[in-house]
């Protein structure tokens, strides 16, 4: 990694910059096609201090509640030349620390944006990817798991880049995008612009059959989601086709708490809801189709969240895009104690900051996480 990024500039005032990182958290946490419940992760590094999310918070909530830690990036940078996560070190960061601190740019925003994922799903989306993002300074990291692996393999992508030209673009293969930036206002040009390039129509969909699921929910274990466009999971042919034939990115393992694509396999609406009941009493969600999608009663807000970005990454793909669908051993590690406590820790969606050190805590130079 080379230590004279122009990225890495000296900020004239760490408050400013620190709140507009906030702003730019809650814009883009708010934007259901560019994060989904707790996923991404934003961070600056202003004055030795890495801010960053804190893990399983929602980046929606950047505003009202303090979602950022500060950590001592002197420690951080210490446990990576140490080969230890600092996600483990610091448990309350984001696990994505180690890749936000490998990165020199001040600011790092990493987003699950469904318009860059309908790409990072294809085996050929390096191809695709070479037309429509030519002239920035972008590189194709393939598939790896998050935490250090995921941070060695961008710092790797970095380091093969342009040496005049910083490479500040990522695209990450099943997985999202990270964009690095000297400030929050370049930082989100860029994410506008790659967002603009990478933008797909969803395919429509047929409308779901709003009475029979009605009529099926009565009494039942399942309701109907709030968000329509989640039917098209069940209603449109090529979309079923493409979730029967494996898991997407991890999140979609993670948040139906299944490692097989069986979940997400329509079942044939010539079963009776009597049938359905009995058979499918543990599944969080039924596709039915060509009617539409049941999700369970108990479905969690971070969980019908993660249901909606899948419905629009699968709209978005091509019946005829060539998929490289997670394999056994990626859905296994993306399974993980660390993973579902990362789960866990979203559907909770702690409110009011507790248990996140304040702004003065860095200010003053105190102990800055543990
Ligand atoms: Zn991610």
């Amino acid at each position: 990694m080379r230590s004279d990024s122009p990225q890495a500039t000296h900020v004239e005032c760490p408050a400013v910059e620190l709140q507009s990182l906030r702003e730019l958290t809650q814009r883009v946490g708010s934007n259901p096609l560019l994060a989904q419940a707790s996923t991404g992760n934003t961070s600056i590094k202003l004055d030795g201090v890495l801010w960053i999310k804190a893990s399983g918070r929602w980046m929606a909530d950047a505003r009202q509640n303090e979602i950022l830690i500060p950590l001592d990036l002197a420690d951080v940078h210490q446990c990576l030349q140490r080969e230890l996560d600092p996600a483990e070190r610091f448990p309350g960061a984001s696990l994505e620390t180690a890749m936000h601190a490998m990165l020199p740019h001040a600011v790092v925003v990493h987003v699950h944006c469904v318009n860059t994922i309908a790409w990072a799903v294809r085996s050929d989306a390096s191809a695709q990817l070479q037309q429509r993002l030519d002239g920035l300074r972008w590189r194709w990291v393939p598939y790896v798991e998050s935490g250090l692996p995921l941070a060695r393999a961008v710092r790797d992508a970095f380091a093969s880049g342009d040496a005049d030209m910083d490479t500040n673009i990522f695209v990450l293969g099943n997985h999202g995008l990270v964009i690095g930036a000297e400030d929050c206002r370049a930082a989100e040009q860029l994410l506008s612009e790659v967002g603009r390039r990478l933008a797909i129509s969803p395919r429509q969909a047929h409308p779901a059959d709003y009475t029979v699921l009605a009529e099926s929910s009565v009494g039942s274990l399942w309701d109907l989601p709030d968000d329509d466009a989640v039917h098209a999971l069940a209603t449109d042919p090529v979309s079923r086709v493409i979730l029967a034939g494996g898991l997407l990115y991890p999140c979609q393992a993670i948040f139906s708490n299944s490692s097989t694509p069986a979940l997400f396999r329509s079942i044939a609406d010539s079963d009776s809801p009597d049938q359905w009941a009995s058979r499918y009493r543990s599944r969080p969600l039924l596709l039915i189709e060509g009617r539409g999608v049941l999700i369970s009663r108990s479905m969690t807000s971070a969980e019908c969240a993660m249901i909606s970005g899948l419905a629009q990454v699968v709209q978005r793909i091509p019946a005829s895009a060539p998929i490289r669908y997670l394999t056994d051993a990626e859905i296994a590690n993306s399974s993980s104690a660390v993973a579902y406590r990362y789960r866990e820790l979203a559907n909770e969606r702690i409110g009011g900051g507790a248990g996140v050190p304040a702004l003065s805590a860095a200010a003053s130079g105190k102990s800055l996480a543990s």
